[in-house]
C-alpha cells in the first residue's frame, strides 16, 4: 500500500510538472496525498461586481460554487492523482471539493462564531486548540475543523448545537482554495500534514460543549405571555403560585400562627385581619419537630381546623422493595408533587425547612440550596398553590463569620414573599420584610391559652390587627440597617468591604447602613488596606442583646411550646 502511495504522488508531482494547473487542482493533489477523496465542484465566473455559478442556473444558483459539476456524483470521489490532474484541466474554474468518511476518518466541525454560545465558543476553543487544519470562510464567522473522528459517528452532517456542524462520512466540502464569494477560503495554518484524531463522538462533543454551559436562555415574547392577576393564599401576605419564607427566634409562635391560616385554608375562612377569604383546600405539612400527635394535632383541633383536609408528609417508600426514607427537598419533589395532586392541596409548610433540606445540600451554599429549592418552585408555580418555608433565627453564635449566613441569601432570592415573627413591647408581630405586591402592614398577634380536643393545653393565635406606625417602611429600613450592623459585627470586626457586598446581597442600602453606623458609633480602623468596622465596646454581644432581628444563622433545636406528657 506504500509503495502505491508513494507511486501516486510521484506521478502526481510529475502531473504537476507537466499539466498547467489551477490553485484548486494543485491543493486537489496534496489532500489526495493525505488520502481523501476530492472532487471537482462548479466555480465562480464573471466580475467581482457580478460573480456567478458556473452552472447552469448562473446568476440565479443559490449554491454558487458550492455543488458537484454537473454529472459528477459523490462517488466519484478519489484520491487517483492523474483523474485529479485530468480534472482540474478540463476545468480550469472548478473549486475543490472533498467526501469526508473514508480510510482517515476524515470529519469536519463546521461552527459559527456568531451564533455559538459564549460558553460554548469557550469549550470549542479550548478543545481545537493546535488543531492544525482549520479552514476559514471569507467574510464570514464560520471556519472548519479538520479532524479524524471516529467510524461509529452517525453518518451525516447534522448540526448538533447551534452553531456548531459536524459532517462525518459521506459529506460534501468546500475546501480551500475554493472561491466562494468575493475572495478564497483559506487555511487558517497550512493545510495539516496529518489529522489529529478527536476521540470523541458528535454526541460527546454536543455534551463537552454544553457542559461548558450552565444554561441556555429560554427567551419569551412577552406579547405571548398571557397576563394573570397575581393570586393569593393571603392577599399580600401570601401569594400562590410561590414560596413564602416565613422566619422568627424559635418559641416566637411560628408554627401556631401557621396552624391558625391551615385552620383557615381547610374552612375557606377569611384571611387574618382581612375581608378577604382564602382560597379553600387542603394543607400539607412537612413538619420535622413538633409530634403530630400531641402537638399539631391539638394545636389544629384549638385553631378549628377540618383536619380531614390536613395531611403530613414526612416519609417516603420505595416501590420496589418498600423501603422508607426520610422526604427531602432536594430528591423528593416529585412525591410531594404527586401527593399535592391527589389531595387537593392549595397550601405546603415547610417547618422548619432546614430538616427537610436533603443530607448532601451545604444549606450554607448559595447554589446548593436554590438548586434544592427550584424544583418546588417551580411546582408551586404548577399547581397553583402557595409554599411557606419555616427558618428559625436564632441570636449569631460567637465567632460567627458573615458567610455563615449566605444560605440565607439564596432562601431569600428564591422566596416571593418573606415573612418575620418578631418580638416587640407590645406583644408579637408579624412583618412583611418582602412582598410581590404593595408591601402589607405588620399585624400584631397574640398567643392565648386554648385547649386542645385532648385536653392539654395549647396556644392559639388572636390577631390584634394592624401595627402602629412605628414599623412604617421608612423607619424599617433604618431598622433593618441598624439591626445588620449589630448581627455582623457582634462578633468582631468585620471589613468594609465585606460588609457592603452582604448588605447589597440583603438589598439594604448602604446608605442606610452608614447611617446606622453613625446612629449607633460604629468605629471604622484602616486595617492595611482595607478598613474594618466594630461596634464600640459596650455594643458587642456580651452587653447587648439582639432583640428582634436575625436573618442569618439557622439551628435546629426550636420547639415551641408543645403538650409534654
Ligand atoms: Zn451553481
Amino acid at each position: 500500500m506504500e509503495t502505491t502511495h508513494d507511486q501516486e504522488q510521484q506521478q502526481a508531482s510529475a502531473l504537476a510538472d507537466s499539466i498547467p494547473t489551477t490553485p484548486c487542482g494543485r491543493m486537489a493533489q496534496h489532500y489526495a496525498t493525505r488520502g481523501w477523496a476530492v472532487l471537482p465542484l462548479h466555480g465562480l465566473t464573471g466580475t467581482a461586481e457580478s460573480l456567478m455559478c458556473t452552472c447552469v442556473a448562473g446568476a440565479a444558483c443559490t449554491t454558487p460554487g458550492a455543488h458537484m459539476l454537473d454529472g459528477f456524483e459523490l462517488q466519484d470521489a478519489t484520491s487517483d492523482s492523474e483523474t485529479i490532474a485530468e480534472w482540474f484541466a478540463d476545468y480550469p474554474s472548478a473549486n475543490v471539493g472533498i467526501v469526508t468518511g473514508g480510510p482517515r476518518d476524515l470529519a469536519v466541525i463546521r461552527y459559527d462564531r456568531a451564533r455559538l454560545p459564549a460558553a460554548a465558543r469557550a469549550v470549542l476553543d479550548d478543545l481545537l486548540s493546535g488543531a492544525p487544519g482549520i479552514a476559514q470562510f471569507p467574510d464570514s464567522s464560520s471556519a472548519e475543523a479538520y479532524v479524524a473522528m471516529p467510524a461509529t459517528s452517525p453518518a451525516t452532517a447534522y448540526e448538533i448545537y447551534p452553531g456548531l456542524s459536524v459532517a462525518t462520512a459521506g459529506a460534501l466540502i468546500v475546501a480551500p482554495p475554493s472561491r466562494i464569494g468575493a475572495s478564497e477560503m483559506d487555511w487558517v495554518a497550512e493545510p495539516p500534514p496529518d489529522l489529529p484524531t478527536v476521540l470523541w463522538s458528535c454526541d460527546e462533543l454536543r455534551e463537552r460543549v454544553r457542559s461548558g454551559q450552565a444554561v441556555r436562555p429560554v427567551v419569551r415574547r412577552l406579547s405571548d405571555v398571557a397576563a394573570e392577576p397575581m393570586g393569593w393564599l393571603w392577599p399580600l401576605y401570601i401569594p400562590l403560585r410561590a414560596i413564602t419564607l416565613l422566619d422568627g427566634d424559635p418559641g416566637r409562635g411560628k408554627s401556631t400562627l401557621l396552624a391558625d391560616l391551615t385552620a383557615r385554608v381547610t374552612r375557606g375562612d377569611y384571611a387574618p385581619s382581612s375581608d378577604d377569604a382564602m382560597p379553600t383546600g387542603a394543607v400539607l405539612m412537612l413538619s420535622g419537630e413538633d409530634d403530630f400527635a400531641s402537638v399539631v394535632r391539638p394545636r389544629l383541633e384549638a385553631a378549628r381546623a377540618d383536619l380531614a383536609k390536613v395531611f403530613a408528609l414526612t416519609e417516603v417508600m420505595s416501590l420496589s422493595d418498600s423501603a422508607r426514607q426520610r422526604i427531602s427537598l432536594a430528591d423528593h419533589v416529585e412525591a410531594i408533587e404527586d401527593a399535592c395532586r391527589e389531595h387537593g392541596i392549595r397550601l405546603v409548610i415547610v417547618d422548619p425547612v432546614m430538616d427537610f433540606l436533603g443530607g448532601g445540600v451545604d444549606s450554607r451554599s448559595d447554589h446548593a440550596v436554590r438548586n434544592a429549592l427550584a424544583p418546588l418552585a417551580a411546582m408551586a408555580r404548577e399547581l397553583d398553590l402557595a409554599v411557606v418555608l419555616v427558618r428559625h433565627l436564632v441570636k449569631r453564635q460567637s465567632g460567627g463569620a458573615l458567610n455563615h449566613g449566605s444560605g440565607s441569601i439564596a432562601f431569600g432570592g428564591l422566596a416571593r414573599s418573606a415573612l418575620r415573627v418578631q418580638l416587640t413591647d407590645d406583644g408579637p408581630e408579624l412583618v412583611s420584610v418582602k412582598s410581590p405586591g404593595l408591601r402589607p402592614p405588620s399585624l400584631r398577634f397574640d398567643i392565648i391559652d386554648s385547649v386542645g380536643a385532648s385536653g392539654c393545653p395549647i396556644g392559639n393565635v388572636e390577631w390584634k390587627g394592624a401595627s402602629t406606625p412605628s414599623t412604617a417602611p421608612d423607619d424599617s429600613a433604618a431598622a433593618r440597617a441598624e439591626a445588620f450592623l449589630r448581627r455582623h459585627l457582634e462578633a468582631g470586626q468585620v471589613s468594609a468591604t465585606e460588609l457592603q457586598k452582604e448588605a447589597k446581597a440583603q438589598d439594604i442600602g448602604w446608605r442606610k447602613v452608614e447611617e446606622a453606623k453613625s446612629a449607633i458609633g460604629v468605629t471604622s480602623r484602616r486595617h492595611g488596606k482595607t478598613w474594618v468596622w466594630s461596634l464600640p465596646a459596650q455594643g458587642r454581644k456580651d452587653a447587648a442583646p439582639l432583640e428582634q432581628d436575625g436573618l442569618a444563622v439557622f439551628e435546629d433545636g426550636d420547639s415551641e411550646e408543645g403538650c409534654q406528657p
